[in-house]
């Protein structure tokens, strides 16, 4: 039968790098559902619309047609048919998605979508967010929550944002989490029969053997 991997936690945590290698090592779908809030937040922008007025976001959620790739080894997502996968990396979409994912129809569309990839996965999927093990798929096989300390994560994500500054990136990382911690629908949680993996002092070839070990049990 297909295995649903549910992978949660904040940014920086090392989600999408164990999620794709967890999901290549075990012949596994993978979805990145942050991309997606990402991909909806960039034509959001694109069509000037007003991110921070929520009726508005509402209103233009169900139009954008938003395709994601589940292949581990090579990730791909479009917005119109257009390549979004550069894009959705900007500063300008990340300060600006934590609003966007805050509106709960944007929530009911893209959870609809992920649910529709999750059940057309024949052999399984690892589906990363925040959300996934509490709300979109409930009854996921597994369900891992990972965290670090914020310094981890901060030094994790300026790592790969080319010239950024460590202080900002650390108050921008807490900043965003702190909103999705604290939006009222399905904030960022660790569901009760979660997995908790403090990966602070992990290297990230350790903390994909321990989720392998943990899906294979
Ligand atoms: O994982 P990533 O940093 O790309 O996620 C971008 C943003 O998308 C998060 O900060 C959050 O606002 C939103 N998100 C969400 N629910 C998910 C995944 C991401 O609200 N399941």
């Amino acid at each position: 039968a297909a295995v649903i991997v549910a992978i949660d936690g904040p940014s920086g945590t090392g989600k999408s790098s164990t999620s794709k290698a967890v999901a290549t090592q075990l012949g596994l779908s993978y979805l990145d559902t942050g991309a997606q809030y990402r991909a909806i937040t960039w034509w959001m922008l694109n069509n000037n619309i007003d991110v921070h007025d929520a009726m508005e976001v509402a209103t233009a959620a169900a139009k954008p047609v938003i395709v994601s790739g589940t292949d581990p080894t090579r990730p791909t997502i479009t917005v119109d048919g257009e390549d979004a996968s550069g894009p959705i990396r900007t500063q300008e979409v990340t300060s600006k998605v934590s609003a966007v994912s805050a509106v709960p129809e944007v929530r009911t569309r893209i959870t609809e979508l992920q649910r529709t990839i999750a059940a057309g996965a024949e052999r399984g999927i690892v589906v990363e967010g925040r959300d996934i093990g509490t709300t979109v798929l409930p009854d996921a096989d597994i369900k891992i929550f990972l965290t670090a300390s914020p310094e981890a994560r901060a030094a994790r994500r300026s790592g790969e944002v080319k010239g950024s500054d460590l202080a900002a990136t650390k108050e921008a990382l807490i900043k965003r989490d702190a909103a999705d911690s604290g939006r009222k629908t399905s904030p960022l949680a660790k569901a009760d029969d979660a997995v908790e993996v403090d990966t602070t002092e992990l290297t990230l070839q350790q903390v994909i053997e321990c989720v392998v070990t943990l899906v294979g049990e």
